[in-house]
């Protein structure tokens, strides 16, 4: 049998491949191949299509990069937003040609990503409709997670919620009367990429901790680890076959018992290979990074860090599960320059937008960390549904759509609704820069 999947293009005012695959999609794919179907994959933001050699693109360090895009008209949504909405990704005429070569199929599966990236999803499914009335199209991944039952209106055949892959091949026998079995091991199947510039890995699943913004705990319930050596096979296999030079974490608590775990896989891996440079482009928990661990860092060439602050407000930084206090913030930056981090390679996340959060409090914590040597990034708040934050936004601003996917883009602030707005949000950005 003949399965195609596809990671659409992304609608949005800004995008970045910064480290960016669609890795429980490639796990999905890894299950269908080990069931034996044949594999066929278009991804509109694979920066080494063919289709990049002839234009020019701006190529950023350690793999990452700009994608190719088309500015398009903005959604109703969005008329007062003061910037360009665009399209990223691969034109439509290289999927159409894509297509040509493939024949007949029997299941197309899509996977989504940011809630308010849908328009892609929508367009992709409208192509696939008119081309393949009757193959089913089965939808998966953050959207249709977190906005299921706006994720019914796509008119797909299948739309799966959630992360579990066994709860997905139960669903997928049953309502397609086919008997897809578990395989003993699942991992991402990184075949279908002729050409890699970066791995991701992500060492375990889950959060231990419960921040009131975050939809880690609605997708992967149950903090685990992988086994070790499974993740040091997976490693290594790879750089050797894509001569990989820079592996991103995707983990959301990767230094959780940091000796037992990370330290292990760390170890193993730079005993077998050469030259390999690490990133953390999700938040790194300050607190646990001591000052062995800084130094190992150091010592096995990690080259970004990012560290989660968020605020420096102490009632906000309840709502954050107390992942961590200011004092443990200094003393985690004071070990990483100790073991020899430059301002450049260390980066802190800052919170803006949140429920009932006045610029005022963004702008405090922004004077206070320019005395650190660290570049400051703004993570600009998304309502995530399910949330409690989400919950609390819905009642502090009723007046807000933010049931909508389109409403909830992190880069409209969508919760900040005064007057001046677009003012301060530049001012912000200006401050970081300077
Ligand atoms: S620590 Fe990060 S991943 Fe974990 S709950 Fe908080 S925001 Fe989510």
């Amino acid at each position: 049998m003949k399965c195609l999947f596809i990671n659409p293009p992304v609608y949005d005012f800004s995008a970045y491949d910064l480290w960016s695959k669609p890795l429980g999609f490639l796990k999905i794919i890894d299950l269908f191949k080990k069931n034996g179907f044949e594999i066929f994959y278009f991804d509109f933001l694979d920066r080494n299509h063919e289709f990049y050699k002839n234009i020019k693109v701006k190529k950023g360090k350690y793999g990452c990069g700009n994608y190719f895009y088309k500015e398009v008209e903005k959604p109703q949504i969005y008329k007062n937003v003061p910037r360009k909405y665009k399209r990223f990704g691969l034109p439509t005429n290289i999927f159409l040609d894509f297509l040509k070569n493939i024949g007949g199929l029997d299941f197309i599966f899509i996977t989504t990503g940011m809630t308010y990236w849908v328009l892609g999803v929508r367009e992709v499914i409208n192509i696939i409709k008119q081309l393949y009335p009757k193959v089913p199209i089965i939808v998966g991944g953050i959207y249709t997670s977190f906005c299921y039952e706006d994720a019914q209106n796509l008119k797909a055949n299948y739309i799966f919620k959630g992360k579990d892959i066994l709860k997905f091949s139960y669903e997928f026998s049953s309502i397609f009367n086919i008997d897809i079995k578990m395989p003993e091991r699942i991992e991402p199947f990184w075949n279908v990429y002729k050409k890699l510039d970066y791995l991701v890995i992500k060492t375990s699943s889950g959060c231990p901790f419960s921040c009131w913004y975050c939809g880690i705990k609605q997708i992967e319930g149950v903090y685990k680890k992988r086994d070790v050596e499974e993740v040091v096979e997976e490693i290594i296999k790879n750089v050797e076959k894509f001569k990989i030079e820079d592996i991103a974490f995707y983990d959301d608590a990767l230094f959780f018992n940091f000796e037992e775990h990370l330290y292990r896989i760390l170890e193993k891996i730079t005993k077998n290979t050469k030259n390999l440079r690490f990133h953390t482009p999700n938040g790194i928990h300050p607190k646990f990074i001591k000052k062995e661990v800084s130094f190992i860092l150091k010592e096995t060439n990690f080259k970004t860090i990012r560290l989660s602050l968020e605020t420096i407000n102490d009632k906000r930084n309840k709502e954050s599960d107390n992942k961590v206090n200011f004092n443990e913030f200094e003393m985690c930056v004071r070990n990483l320059v100790d073991a020899g981090f430059r301002k450049e390679e260390i980066g802190v996340y800052i919170l803006a937008g949140l429920p009932n959060q006045k610029p005022e409090e963004v702008i405090k914590t922004i004077n206070i960390l320019k005395n650190y040597p660290l570049k400051i990034k703004i993570a600009e708040y998304s309502p995530i549904p399910g949330t409690v934050d989400f919950e609390i936004a819905k009642n502090l601003y009723p007046e807000l759509p933010i049931s909508d996917p389109l409403f909830q883009n992190n880069s409209i602030y969508p919760l900040w609704n005064f007057k001046n707005k677009w003012e301060i949000i530049n001012q912000i950005k200006q401050m970081i820069k300077s």
